[in-house]
């Protein structure tokens, strides 16, 4: 072989190494340039793409180079998962998604894109041209020389390295060292959780570890019963309906006072009465709802893993269950008690998805109130106002402005932007005042025996105790703590049970928890346990004003709030 038929064939090896390398990292490009993570900032693209090539080309420090690229084909063989969900939520898999894999759902999901076979063939096509390519390679030698692994060993490890200290930066914020630590071990992963290949393995393995998970919690219970009875006669249409709210406070609802008019419809809705004086009982969400849907409470939460929840209560009386939600599909306490619901309709959407509003639940709903059931007991998750909260509302509901925009960094936390925050916030709160108002007008138009429920998960900080803010914090604040809780009851909900009408209207001051839902729910529908505890039915005149308050930290500490 001539010199120059050498330096030919070198040249020729390096096109089939670049043509490799941007088939397999194909799925990243379109991350950066479609996800709504990086939405914002060239420079988070940059990074991630520049971090995409670094663990790409990792294993040719150890493989020689054809066996690497062949390594790599597993690149190419998943990409269809992440680039479907990138289509479809502008987000990279998580592990929801891959929990759908295993059920019929998926199906529907991939309905939605609707040359879904035009893909497939694109895909096989891709797989053919990478292993021709793969057989073009001709010397079988390591990519790297010696040199050339030591620059690469230097700026890997000087990225990682770089990405921790970044991530710990981002903590100490807001919080003192010990905090941002804690923080950084939690964080740095979740770097990585959204890199392809690896977020594919990662949420594979939470998927996995949940599956389990439900499976445990639910052969623990499989033989609890509430013993539970309805005083309504068989005959009687009726429909109870759940919304579970997130992050909303109560001080920030016009019909609450607030000085802002962010509830116009719930202001004009009839028959409609809000809880002055609730508190939850977590200031996070994986501990505020089995607090919320079990007779658990702060004090004693292994009864959320001991007991069935409020959806088998209401099924032990006949009642249809069903679960619309657009957030938890990973919470195995969620998965195991609506794995006996009747139907569940959850999106594998999560706070990171740009386009995932609340309204999306509304046609879910429609359907299950089309089913010809005589009685139906739905739970409705709401993502509400949690953070990004700009991600939580369409166009048309920017009232409050100047708002947040975008995939915006949380260095823009700061008290400097107060004023912006709240304005973003607010706006979440007209969303839900819509939300809320168009679900009441879909039960009325039921005309049977029926209520709304709603309550929020926790509240948030929003700069009202200097630098605090968002939910969570080991020490909660009246603010993480005080939630909105309105119950709207139907015309014939109101000729029926004018006394549960009356002790409601007596019940609106009385300081409560959270932990009242359980009873209330039940006691509302007229459904009595075996030893219900009317003091926690806001439904009675027994209910009982608390004068300590305990929540629970996100360390799962016991915290009395005052
Ligand atoms: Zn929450």
């Amino acid at each position: 072989m001539t010199q120059e038929e050498q330096n030919s064939g070198a040249k020729t090896n390096i096109v089939i190494y670049l043509l490799l390398g941007l088939i397999c990292l194909t799925p990243n490009l379109f991350y950066a340039f479609t996800g709504s993570t990086f939405a914002d900032s060239l420079t988070k693209k940059a990074a991630y793409l520049f971090l995409s090539l670094i663990v790409f080309l990792i294993p040719f420090l150890f493989l020689k180079r054809k066996t690497a690229f062949t390594f790599s084909l597993l690149y190419v063989i998943l990409s269809p998962l992440e680039i479907i969900h990138l289509m479809m939520y502008k987000d990279g898999v998580n592990s929801g998604f891959m929990l759908l894999l295993r059920q019929t759902n998926l199906s529907e999901a991939l309905e939605l894109t609707s040359s879904f076979a035009v893909y497939a063939i694109v895909w096989i096509f891709i797989i053919v041209v990478y292993i021709i390519l793969l057989t073009k390679i001709r010397s079988n030698t390591p990519l790297f020389n010696s040199l050339q692994k030591r620059y690469f060993l230097i700026i890997s490890s000087g990225t990682f390295v770089g990405l921790y200290l970044y991530t710990l930066s981002l903590g100490l914020i807001n919080l003192t060292f010990k905090e941002a630590y804690r923080f950084s071990k939690e964080a740095y992963p979740q770097k990585f959780a959204k890199l392809y290949p690896l977020d594919i393995f990662i949420a594979t393995k939470n998927a996995i570890k949940t599956r389990n998970e439900i499976n445990r919690l639910s052969q623990n219970i499989a033989n609890f019963r509430f013993n539970a009875k309805s005083g309504n006669p068989i005959t009687d249409k009726e429909v109870y309906v759940l919304v579970i709210g997130e992050t909303a406070r109560y001080a920030n609802f016009g019909i609450n006072g607030y000085h802002r008019n962010t509830s116009p419809h719930l202001a004009k809705t009839s028959s409609l009465h809000s809880f002055h004086d609730v508190y939850t009982e977590a200031n996070f969400t994986e501990g505020a709802l089995p607090i919320m849907l079990t007779r658990a409470t702060a004090d004693n939460f292994e009864i959320s893993r001991k007991e069935k929840s409020i959806l088998e209560a209401f099924k032990e009386c006949g009642f249809k269950t069903y679960w619309l939600s657009n957030q938890s599909f990973g919470n195995p306490f969620i998965g195991r008690i609506t794995s006996e619901s009747t139907g569940k309709y959850s999106t594998v959407k999560d706070y990171d998805s740009a386009n995932n509003y609340d309204t999306y639940l509304l046609p879910n709903l429609d359907k299950v109130l089309s089913f010809n059931d005589r009685k139906q007991f739905i739970v409705i998750h709401s993502l509400g106002s949690h953070f990004r909260y700009n991600f939580r509302y369409p166009e048309e509901f920017r009232i409050f402005r100047p708002d947040f925009e975008g995939a915006f960094d949380y260095t823009a936390i700061k008290s400097s932007n107060k004023d912006k925050l709240i304005n973003t916030y607010d706006n979440t709160m007209l969303f839900t005042d819509h939300f809320l108002s168009q679900i009441i007008e879909k039960i009325q138009k039921k005309s049977c025996i029926s209520y709304m429920y709603y309550i929020s998960d926790h509240g948030e900080n929003l700069f009202d105790i200097s630098e605090s803010v968002l939910h969570g914090g080991r020490i909660p604040t009246k603010y993480d703590a005080h939630i909105p809780l309105f119950i709207w009851t139907s015309k014939e909900f109101n000729s029926i049970f004018p006394e549960k009408i009356l002790a409601i209207q007596n019940n609106l001051h009385k300081s409560i928890t959270s932990s009242v839902s359980f009873h209330s729910l039940l006691d509302l529908a007229n459904i009595s346990v075996a030893d219900m505890n009317f003091q926690k039915s806001i439904a009675s005149l027994s209910l009982k004003s608390d004068s300590n308050r305990v929540m629970l930290n996100s360390n799962m500490e016991t915290i009395v709030i005052r």
